[in-house]
């Protein structure tokens, strides 16, 4: 890469003083060397060049004719090599009075942050290829760094829905992230402890924090395992002798990430050794999340010492999902696949499966292809499919329940609708309720009569035989039916 003419410019370096006379060759003040060359170096160069190659370059000494600067990584230092070396030697030799060989030693640098460390590395020159570089460099190093934690890259928090269920453990995992940017400072939460029933989110919530760490710091260690998989290498390395290498492994770690940690139950020998890693870990300022479908104290066969040690942070449990979480989640999953599917489906899906998002997303996916294959199913089809037990659910409904989902539908009170009031609107929404007794809960004229405070039934054949009509000719009317039956039936 030519791009500057060095020679050029060598001419118009100012000559330091430098007093060689009471400074002996190996005692040559670097520092005040290598303000000068860089000086040099800013006069000649844009700021992001410079910034890409000399921002994190020193000179480390001066001796027996070489100059030996450090730098971050080996291609820095080739570079440096290979397009400013003769520069360099001629400002050298300008700010020391000596002929100098340059030689450039790889190390990293405690002082600066690895986040500096790593944008430095990923520099080239020019702004726009420089930009792009780093996007696709960071791209990179971020799916490396997610692999070699055993993370998964769609668990996010930008995928993770938040409802009420979860906004404590959503906040947490945040302030987990927030805390592992500061290294210094003690951790808030030490160590977290989610629980919850299967399929409500504990996995995705704790692999996004882990891989929002290692978006911000592709260099942060991350470690994603199952307590299984961890207590087996453990006992694994106590077989073998290689307790230390084990130790050592973790140790390099800086947010360890344990699932599933009611497995412990199974291995009631290791919890010593398990007791002893985690305070090593908990010593050593490292973050560490567990998670488990229910709290510590209600794990078995563990010792107290480990219990209190699972307590000694935060404990948090993700409760699953509300109605409208459920139908966000299930919204989420069709933007994130691209694909759409009718809302009344969607709605079905929310209202009949409560307590896993797993198998929330299970059914929608069968939703999903379902509508792929051409025709768009019918309601009674598609929970038919889903085996959503609508029968037992239709015979649970009760008069009592009619009355009061119509009478809020149509924004009036459920008296109104007992008594003989023969408003237009509350005379239209009574007989859709004696319409629904008759043709879905299959009731008698009789009894219809009476849950609706009339003698005689007469009124509620007149009812069945008008409803349909009025269906027909609005279309407002025939939507606010629908929605009544989907509210007592779906
Ligand atoms: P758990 O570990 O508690 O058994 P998972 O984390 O494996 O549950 O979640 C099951 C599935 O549901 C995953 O595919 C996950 O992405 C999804 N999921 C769970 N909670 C949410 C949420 N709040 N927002 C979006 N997706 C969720
Ligand atoms: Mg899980």
């Amino acid at each position: 890469m030519d791009k500057i003419d060095f020679e050029k410019y060598a001419e118009s370096i100012p000559k330091p003083e430098i007093r060689t006379d009471t400074q002996p060759q190996q005692d040559i003040e670097v520092d005040d060397v290598w303000k000068i060359v860089t000086e040099n170096l800013r006069m000649v160069l844009d700021r992001v060049e410079y910034d890409s190659w000399f921002a994190g370059t020193h000179l480390e000494r001066v001796q027996n004719g070489v100059a030996t600067l450090s730098c971050s990584n080996d291609f820095k230092r080739e570079t440096i090599l290979k397009d400013y070396n003769k520069f360099l030697q001629s400002c050298l030799t300008k700010a020391t009075g000596q002929n100098l060989q340059i030689e450039i030693v790889v190390k990293q640098q405690e002082q600066s942050s690895p986040k500096e460390r790593y944008r430095y590395a990923t520099k080239t020159g020019n702004p726009i290829i420089d930009l792009f570089t780093k996007m696709e460099g960071d791209k990179r190093r971020y799916e490396e760094a997610v692999k070699n934690a055993r993370l998964n890259p769609r668990y996010t928090f930008k995928s993770f829905i938040v409802g009420s269920n979860n906004r404590l453990a959503e906040a947490v995992a945040q302030s987990v992230v927030t805390d592992m940017e500061n290294e210094g400072l003690s951790k808030s939460y030490n160590p977290v402890f989610y629980y919850g029933s299967t399929g409500v989110g504990k996995t995705h919530l704790m692999q996004a924090i882990g891989n929002e760490v290692l978006r911000v710091n592709p260099d942060r260690k991350v470690s994603y395992i199952s307590i299984e998989q961890f207590l087996n290498e453990m006992i694994e390395a106590i077989r073998t002798k290689k307790n230390e290498d084990f130790r050592t492994k973790y140790r390099e770690v800086d947010l360890l990430i344990i699932d599933d940690i009611q497995f412990v139950e199974a291995y009631p020998k290791t919890q010593e050794e398990l007791f002893h890693t985690f305070n090593t870990f908990y010593q050593a300022n490292k973050q560490i999340i567990l998670a488990s479908d229910r709290p510590p104290r209600e794990i078995k066969n563990i010792t107290d010492r480990l219990r209190t040690r699972f307590e000694g942070g935060m404990v948090c449990d993700i409760q699953p999902p509300e109605y409208e979480t459920r139908l966000a989640i299930l919204k989420q999953i069709l933007a994130e696949k691209k694909v759409s599917v009718p809302d009344a489906f969607l709605d079905l899906i929310a209202k009949n499966i409560e307590t896993s998002v797993r198998e929330l997303e299970g059914s929608l996916n069968k939703v999903i292809t379902l509508t792929k294959l051409g025709e768009v199913p019918s309601y009674e089809e598609v929970a038919r499919i889903l085996q959503f037990d609508i029968e037992s659910k239709r015979k649970r409904v009760t008069p009592e329940r009619v009355i009061e989902v119509v009478a809020n539908e149509f924004g009036i009170s459920t008296r109104f609708l007992k008594s003989s009031r023969k408003t237009n609107g509350i005379a239209t929404a009574r007989q859709i309720v004696m319409y629904i007794l008759r043709t879905e809960l299959e009731l008698s004229l009789k009894s219809i009569a009476k849950t609706v405070g009339r003698k005689d039934h007469t009124t509620v054949l007149h009812a069945c035989e008008m409803v349909p009509k009025k269906l027909k000719n609005s279309n407002d009317l025939a939507q606010k039916y629908e929605k009544c039956k989907g509210e007592l039936f779906y």
